[in-house]
C-alpha cells in the first residue's frame, strides 16, 4: 500500500509500526449542522480504514469531537465556536455539543462509515490537558501571559518544517499588531484564561484562574492517552496543515521524545458549482437537502469516492445524478448475479445465486482464493486510495457475486443491502417464465411478467436472456 505523506511530500510505501495500525482522525467541532463538504474527509478516511482491513491489517482508530476551545479564527482570536452556538440557540455549550455530536455520529452511520474504535470528546481530557501544560511550563516550552499559557515556538527547531512555513515572513507581517505578550508571532495558546467579565460557560480552574484548553492541545493529549506516540497515520483536512497540525506536532515534541505520527494524510476541499461552500452563497447543502432532491447518502458517498481525496472536488447536482446512476448500474449488475446469469461468471458453482443462503455460504466458506478482478480493484485503492481508478476497473470487469461482496466491504456503498434478493418463489416464477418463453407460450410468459410487476419486479428480455430488476 502506498500513501502520500504530507510530512515528506512523497508517495511512500506504508509500513506499520506494530500489529495494530494506529490512526487518529481530527474530528469535527460540534457546534452547528454539518454541510456535505464536512463529510468528505471522514468518507475518505473510512476508505483508508477499509483498505487497510482488506489488506489484512488490524486497525485502531480514534476520532475526537471538539467541544471546547476551537475559536472562530482557528488561531487564538475570536469567540469559542461552542459558546457561539450556545448563544445562537439559547442553550448551554454542553447541550450544543451533545446535540451536534449526535447529528455527526448519526450521519456517519447514514454514510455507512465504520465507527471509530474510540470517540474522544475534548472535555473528557481536561486533566490530561492540564498535566501536559504543567509539563510544557516546567520544561520551558510554554510561558504564561495575562491571556493564557503560550507555546514558545522558538524552542522547537523544526516548527516551520511540516507546513514549510516562512517564519521570518510571519514575524515581519505580524509586527504591526504584535503588541501582546507573545514572544514569537507563531506562538499559540495551549491554555486560555477567561478574563473578568468574559462569557465562557465551559471553564476549569487551573493556575489559580478559570480557563479552558487551546484547540490544538486536545489532539496531542488524546493521542498520548489513547494510542501512544508515535501513531501510524494522522488524518485531517488540508486546512489543518499550517496551524492545527503544525501546533499538534510542536506540542507533542515537548511532551514526548518520539514523533507524533509516521504518516500524515490530508484531504482537499469540496466546492459547489465552482464556489466555496459558505452560508452567504446559500450552498451549504446538508445530507437532508440531498435526500429531499432524491439522493441518498450512498449516492453522495459514491460521488465522493468517484474522485480522489487529494483533488479539489467540484460538486454539481448533475455529477451527483451521474454518481447515482453509476451506483444503480452496479446494483443492476448485482441483481443479474442473483439470477445466476452465467455471463457474469458467477463463481458460486453454477447454482442459481438467487437464494439468500448462497451469499452467506460464500462468505462463510473460509479463505477462498481472491478472484483476480477484486485483486485489481484492491491494487488500485492500495495506490494512495485511488478509488476513481478502482471504479473504472469495476465498470469494465466481470464481477462475481463474491467479488461484489468484497467490493461492498471495501467501499461501504451498501450495494448488496440495497439490491434485494428475490425469494425462492419469485425466482421460480422467473425461471418458469423463461421456460414459457422458450416454449413460445407467450400468454403464460406475459401473465408471469404481470405477476412479477405486481411484486415490484421488472423483467427485461435481453439478447442474453431475461433479467430482472427490483423497482422501488
Ligand atoms: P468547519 O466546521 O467549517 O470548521 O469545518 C470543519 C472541517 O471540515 C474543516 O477543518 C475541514 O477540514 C472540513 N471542511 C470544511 N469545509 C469543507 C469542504 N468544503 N470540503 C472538504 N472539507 C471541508
Ligand atoms: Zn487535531
Amino acid at each position: 500500500m502506498r500513501l502520500y505523506n504530507t510530512l515528506t511530500r512523497k508517495l511512500e510505501d506504508f509500513k506499520p509500526i506494530g500489529d495494530i495500525v494506529k490512526i487518529y482522525t481530527c474530528g469535527p467541532t460540534v457546534y452547528s449542522f454539518p454541510h456535505i463538504g464536512n463529510y468528505a474527509a471522514y468518507t475518505y478516511w473510512d476508505l483508508l480504514v477499509r483498505t487497510l482491513k482488506a489488506n489484512g491489517y488490524n486497525v485502531k482508530r480514534v476520532l475526537n469531537l471538539t467541544d471546547v476551545g476551537h475559536l472562530t479564527s482557528d488561531g487564538d482570536e475570536g469567540e469559542d465556536k461552542l459558546e457561539k452556538g450556545a448563544a445562537r440557540e439559547g442553550k448551554s455549550p454542553f447541550e450544543i455539543a451533545d446535540f451536534y455530536s449526535k447529528v455527526y455520529l448519526d450521519n456517519y452511520a447514514k454514510l455507512n462509515l465504520l465507527p471509530a474504535d474510540i470517540v474522544a470528546r475534548a472535555t473528557d481530557y481536561i486533566e490530561e490537558d492540564k498535566a501536559a501544560v504543567d509539563k510544557m511550563l516546567a520544561s520551558g516550552f510554554a510561558y504564561e501571559t495575562t491571556d493564557g499559557v503560550y507555546y514558545d515556538t522558538s524552542k522547537f527547531p523544526g516548527y516551520a518544517d511540516f507546513a514549510r512555513l516562512n517564519l521570518e515572513g510571519l514575524q515581519a507581517g505580524a509586527r504591526v499588531e504584535f503588541s501582546n505578550e507573545k514572544r514569537n508571532a507563531a506562538d499559540f495558546a495551549v491554555w486560555k484564561f477567561i478574563q473578568p467579565g468574559e462569557k465562557h460557560a465551559m471553564r476549569w480552574d487551573y493556575l489559580g484562574r478559570p480557563g479552558y484548553p487551546g484547540w490544538h492541545l486536545e489532539c496531542s493529549t488524546i493521542i498520548q492517552k489513547e494510542l501512544g506516540q508515535p501513531i501510524d497515520i494522522h488524518t485531517g483536512g488540508v486546512d489543518h496543515i499550517p496551524v492545527h497540525h503544525t501546533n499538534e506536532i510542536a506540542q507533542s515534541y515537548a511532551l514526548s521524545d518520539k514523533p507524533l505520527a509516521n504518516y500524515w494524510i490530508h484531504c482537499d476541499f469540496i466546492t459547489i458549482d465552482g464556489e466555496k461552500i459558505s452560508k452567504s452563497l446559500g450552498n451549504t447543502y446538508t445530507l437532508e437537502d440531498l435526500a429531499e432532491r432524491g439522493y441518498s447518502p450512498m449516492d453522495y458517498k459514491m460521488w465522493l469516492l468517484m474522485g480522489h481525496y487529494q483533488g479539489t472536488r467540484n460538486f454539481t447536482f448533475d455529477s451527483l445524478e451521474g454518481a447515482k446512476n453509476r451506483r444503480n448500474n452496479w446494483r443492476a449488475r448485482i441483481a443479474e448475479c442473483y439470477q445466476g446469469d452465467t455471463s457474469t461468471g458467477d463463481a458460486a458453482g453454477g447454482t442459481p445465486a438467487g437464494a439468500p443462503a448462497t451469499v452467506g455460504e460464500t462468505a462463510a466458506a473460509g479463505p477462498v482464493e481472491i478472484p483476480s478482478a477484486f485483486n485489481r480493484i484492491l491494487a488500485a485503492v492500495n495506490e494512495n486510495l485511488n478509488s476513481a481508478e478502482a471504479f473504472a476497473i469495476i465498470d469494465n470487469s466481470d464481477l462475481t457475486l463474491s467479488d461484489w461482496e468484497k467490493v461492498d466491504e471495501l467501499f461501504g456503498l451498501k450495494l448488496i443491502a440495497d439490491t434485494p434478493d428475490v425469494s425462492a418463489e419469485v425466482y421460480d416464477l422467473i425461471r418458469e417464465r423463461e421456460a414459457a418463453r422458450e416454449a413460445k407460450d407467450f400468454a403464460r410468459s406475459d401473465e408471469i411478467r404481470d405477476q412479477l410487476a405486481a411484486q415490484n419486479i421488472l423483467v427485461r428480455d435481453t439478447a442474453d436472456g431475461s433479467i430482472w430488476q427490483y423497482i422501488k
